[in-house]
């Protein structure tokens, strides 16, 4: 028989918790082009109701950190410097999605604004800080296989939502 213990119990409320995707850089990964993490006021209640798949496409795409800042110009994804980028961000965003799927994850927590990452608005490849309607790579695809995707501006409706697979964002 297993004794029960404080450890204990964390191990078996942990694997009882949902498995939530998200944004590395979201929760202290320092994977950002410029090698920073976001700074992520609510993190720390969702890192309590989740089991935390962390991934970043682009790292994942073989891309270094630190790396060029990159944007999504008519399809194509390019760095400041006028390289395309789209093979690595494509391959980045398959093998995250395959993670997770692997993991059981139906919802995903992402970044604002990403070329990988962003939902529903990205910057519109001039590198002039302007932003557009669109979706980052990486979210167009876990859009297309069906995720619930959620980002910072829209966590508070990830709180009311948990207990609700599959339905929408505010
Ligand atoms: S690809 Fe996504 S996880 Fe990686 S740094 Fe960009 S926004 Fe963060």
């Amino acid at each position: 028989m297993i004794p029960l213990n404080e450890n204990t119990w964390y191990a078996f409320s942990s694997m009882n918790r949902p498995s939530l995707l998200v944004s590395a850089c979201l929760f202290g990964n320092t994977c950002r082009y410029n090698e920073s993490c976001v700074a992520f006021k609510d993190s720390l209640w969702i890192e309590k109701q989740y089991t935390l798949i962390k991934v970043c496409p682009e790292q994942l795409g073989g891309l270094p950190t630190p790396r060029n800042p990159a944007e999504i110009l008519t399809s194509r994804v390019v760095d400041a410097q006028g390289n395309d980028l789209t093979e690595a961000f494509v391959l980045g965003a398959e093998r995250a999605l395959a993670v997770a799927r692997a993991s059981g994850c139906t919802t995903a927590l992402l970044m604002d604004r990403s070329p990988s990452c962003g939902y529903h608005q990205i910057y519109d490849g001039t590198f002039s800080g302007t932003l557009i309607e669109g979706s980052g790579i990486f979210a167009q695809l876990l859009k297309k296989n069906g995720f619930t995707i959620y980002t910072p501006t829209t966590v508070t409706a990830l709180l009311s939502d948990m207990h609700v697979p599959g339905s929408e964002p505010l």
